[in-house]
């Protein structure tokens, strides 16, 4: 079988790349390794995202507007978001639906795990394990396998930075958690994380809570085990989950006939890790260069200059805002002592659910800046 495009990986990205594709008329191939996958995610998507690819109300299973974020010292600022809200969707439900999008849309969507990609004259020969689906061809690849990506491995693009570590338990809600399940909770604190957050996530049957590092001296199960501790719950978790999470991408993501979309990009924004908005942000950028590259010649390099010069400003801002506040405690202090301020939360909030930088008139600037500078120094 021959087809135009093989999008490798059934996750967020390649589904909304292959629905695009199968769009636009192009033979689409989505193989995902397995349809009972469960992503460990914490599930969060801004609004835009839901705005933006129609997610239907019944896989938001919470709306949030309201958050808490508790610094080293227990000082907790709550926060509310007045035009919007953070969407919990469930990642196994979330995923089949958007990979029968892609086949409703008119891709062929088949389960196998992609074991081989060779290069021929005319594309990609693309091999599945024990030949589950039978050898294919492809005149194009995207490759939507994530962090460990094999498409990435096999066409030989530059190294995926595997940061983050993280760790994800799910607790069924009781008497004792209840309390919890109304509003998000990012924890900074250095014995939760050393260098990241651990979060509290509610969702319509249980709470997820997790943690995360990129310092591999500490024992990401140990941290795991404190933050549940300090939360103060006694609750076994019914299911346990972890997974790397790449928070840089990659020097190039783009090749003469094939791609690379979401986490196997290295698509997750410092700071927050947050990586479903920029993996479907990804899979429908990368297939509309994708067709026009088809259809019209154009390079496939459009995709990746036109990625960049929309969110590269965003990676930065973010990149710089770890590196700053994520030392320790002291700073992480400093950063939640930030976070009381209205402009900074409108300007945090705006950005987060439209992922667009729109700047602050210049006193409020100023105001921000000011305060930086102040808790900067207090903090250090
Ligand atoms: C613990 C944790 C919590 C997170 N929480 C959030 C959050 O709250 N909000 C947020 O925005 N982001 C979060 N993220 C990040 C987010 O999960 C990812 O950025 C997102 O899933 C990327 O989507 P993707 O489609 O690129 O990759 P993936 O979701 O990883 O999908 C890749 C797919 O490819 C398949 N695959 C892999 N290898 C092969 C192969 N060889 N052959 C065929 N198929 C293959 C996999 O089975 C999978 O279905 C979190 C990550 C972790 C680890």
């Amino acid at each position: 079988m021959r087809y135009d495009v093989a999008v490798l990986g059934g996750g967020p990205s390649g589904s909304v790349a292959a629905a695009e594709l199968a769009r636009a008329g192009l033979s689409t191939i989505l193989i995902e390794r397995n349809f009972e996958n469960v992503k460990p995610c914490g599930g969060a998507i801004p609004l835009g995202l839901i705005e933006e690819f129609r997610i239907p109300s019944e896989l938001v299973e919470k709306k949030l507007s309201r958050m808490k974020a508790r610094s080293p010292k227990g000082r907790v600022i709550e926060m509310n978001m007045p035009n919007g809200y953070v969407g919990m969707v469930r990642r196994e439900k979330f995923d089949r639906w958007l990979r029968t999008e892609a086949e409703k849309a008119g891709a062929t969507v088949a389960e196998g795990l992609v074991n081989t990609i060779t290069p021929s004259a005319d594309g990609f020969v693309i091999k599945t394990l024990n030949d589950k689906i039978a050898p294919l061809k492809a005149a194009r690849i995207i490759g939507a396998d994530g962090a460990n990506s094999k498409t990435a491995d096999e066409l030989h693009f530059p190294p995926n930075e595997l940061k983050v570590i993280a760790m994800q338990q799910r607790f069924h809600y009781s008497p004792a958690i209840e309390k919890f399940s109304n509003i998000v909770e990012i924890w900074f604190d250095g014995e939760v994380s050393p260098d990241f957050y651990g979060w509290i996530f509610p969702k319509a049957d249980h709470l997820a809570i997790g943690t995360g590092t990129e310092d591999h001296r500490h024992n990401i199960k140990a941290l795991q085990r404190r933050f549940i501790e300090k939360i103060g719950i006694t609750d076994k978790p019914y299911l346990d989950e972890a997974a790397k999470i790449p928070m840089k991408p990659r020097k190039s993501f783009t090749q003469e006939k094939a791609i690379l979309v979401g986490d196997a990009a290295g698509l997750v924004t410092p700071a927050n890790g947050e990586g479903i908005f920029f993996a479907m942000r990804s899979g429908k950028l990368g297939a509309q260069a994708m067709i026009e590259h088809l259809k019209n010649g154009a390079p496939l390099a459009n995709y990746e200059k036109e990625f960049r010069r929309l969110y590269a400003p965003i990676f930065f801002g973010l990149e710089v805002l770890q590196a700053i506040y994520y030392k320790t405690d002291r700073l992480r202090e400093s950063f939640v002592a930030i976070c009381a301020d209205d402009d900074v939360q409108q300007i945090t909030f705006d950005s987060y659910l439209y992922k667009k930088m729109v700047p602050a008139p210049w006193p409020v600037q100023m105001k921000i800046f000011s305060k930086n500078i102040y808790h900067l120094i207090k903090g250090s």
